[in-house]
């Protein structure tokens, strides 16, 4: 994409009103626009970066056998009331509203019931199941504090998946799995090593659930290392005697050390639950009518965005890594106005997306070289190519990475080879 039709502009004061890193340098580089607390439009570059995290959550969960479908937002009251959850006593974060005929509905902050109602269509024996699905859906809760930027939005992206087995020991095999599948995104994210597998307390059926947290100072939870090799925690709020007598831990040492982190991500075992709720049952292989055994696991990509962006990032900007990049490389021509220099930009422009690379190409005539420079900084694209009198005096670009190190002069010639090497 050749910057100059980017419609977005990047700006230098840091925006009123944020306080969060990930969200003012977002806004700054003009990747998401705030509209309000708590909701945010995705710009084209933040757009890209939202896609690209959701593709790799998409890949891996069809890895395991998930089938992707989507919800309405929109619920209705009656699904809920067979939980209790339509109660704001029970949940407090419901966005509710009416019809024109007086029927109220809500705005869908999770979709257990409308599911477990939903497969009573499809599940009746023991061969319908296991049953995977799961949605990248736009979810909506009344948070009442939203000041972490994209990481705890009123209106945000979550995949939310779910797990419909035939008993406990089937579920459990599979819940084991999905911890493992967690990981692998965290690793592709590039934050697996600051991610613990967190104890925390089950909610209603099951005794214990799992979160995954990443340690960050940015981060609202906060978690006790109890196994820093294999990265267990707990979080602190169902840190007590009986939690670390359960999981066969020394009543750990008292005082095990803190960290701030961001929940991205929790697994639930549900039980009967909902299946209870709804009557969803299915016959076993002697015709008796058993209760499906739910779980579901929860992500949401826009968080992941901003727990990216305050992992990853320097006094000039961001640093995105490769995988979630908007762009493979950033390319700036220094041409000052050389019509010569235009033209061999251009064509490089050409030949690295014919090679397949995702390119911005900074092409603005009117922007100084400094600010050329700052613009690649903040919008933090791992790769910066620089083509300039200077280089082209050398039949070279320079070629810099944006986390760090030095530049180096590649000939143009050699370039295809450096990236092939360099640019996955
Ligand atoms: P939290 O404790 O942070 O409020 P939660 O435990 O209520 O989260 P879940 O209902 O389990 O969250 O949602 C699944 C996942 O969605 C969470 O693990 C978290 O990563 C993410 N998430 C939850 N609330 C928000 C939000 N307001 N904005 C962005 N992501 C969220
Ligand atoms: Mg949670």
């Amino acid at each position: 994409m050749k910057q100059s039709q980017l419609f977005t502009k990047t700006q230098k004061e840091t925006p009123t009103g944020e306080v969060s890193t990930n969200a003012q340098y977002l806004i700054r580089a003009g990747f998401v626009s705030k509209e309000l607390a708590g909701a945010y439009a995705f710009l084209p570059l933040g757009l890209r970066v939202i896609n690209k995290i959701s593709n790799i959550i998409r890949e891996e969960m069809d890895a395991v056998g998930g089938q992707e479908l989507l919800m309405t937002a929109l619920q209705e009251k009656e699904t809920w009331e067979k939980t209790g959850r339509w109660s704001d006593e029970v949940v407090d974060n419901w966005f509710k509203t009416s019809l024109k005929n007086g029927n109220e509905v809500g705005l869908g902050f999770s979709h257990e019931e409308p599911l477990a109602k939903l497969m009573k269509s499809y599940i009746s024996s023991y061969k319908d199941l296991p049953i995977y699905v799961y949605q990248i859906q736009t979810k909506f809760r009344n948070e009442s504090r939203a000041k972490s930027g994209l990481m705890r939005g009123r209106e945000f992206f979550m995949k939310d998946f779910y797990s419909f087995s035939r008993g406990k020991v089937e579920h459990e095999i599979f819940y084991e799995k999905m911890k493992d599948v967690y990981m692998k995104v965290f690793d592709r994210l590039g934050m697996k090593d600051k991610t613990y597998l967190t104890i925390s307390s089950g909610g209603s059926f099951s005794k214990y659930s799992y979160e995954f947290q990443t340690v960050s100072d940015a981060g609202e939870d906060i978690i006790y290392i109890i196994d820093e090799n294999n990265k267990v925690a707990i979080n602190k709020d169902d840190f007590n005697q009986e939690v670390l007598a359960d999981f066969g831990l020394d009543v750990k040492e008292k005082d095990l050390p803190t960290k701030k982190s961001i929940e991205v991500g929790d697994i639930y075992s549900l039980g009967h639950k909902y299946s209870k709720a709804f009557n969803l049952t299915y016959k076993d292989e002697e015709g008796k009518e058993e209760l499906v055994y739910m779980g579901s696991y929860g992500m949401s990509p826009s968080r992941l965005m901003g727990a990216v962006v305050e992992l990853n990032n320097d006094e000039k900007g961001m640093i995105w890594p490769k995988t979630v990049a908007p762009f493979d490389i950033h390319l700036i021509a220094i041409d000052g106005g050389d019509q010569s220099i235009v033209e061999r930009a251009e064509s490089l422009y050409e030949v690295l997306q014919k090679q397949g690379f995702e390119v911005l190409y900074d092409n603005r005539s009117e922007k100084t070289a400094g600010e050329k420079l700052n613009d690649a900084d903040l919008i933090g694209i791992p790769l910066r190519i620089i083509i300039s009198k200077k280089t082209l005096a050398e039949d070279s670009v320079e070629v810099k990475e944006r986390k760090g190190g030095e530049a180096v002069l590649i000939k143009i010639n050699d370039l295809n080879n450096y990236l092939e090497k360099n640019v996955q």
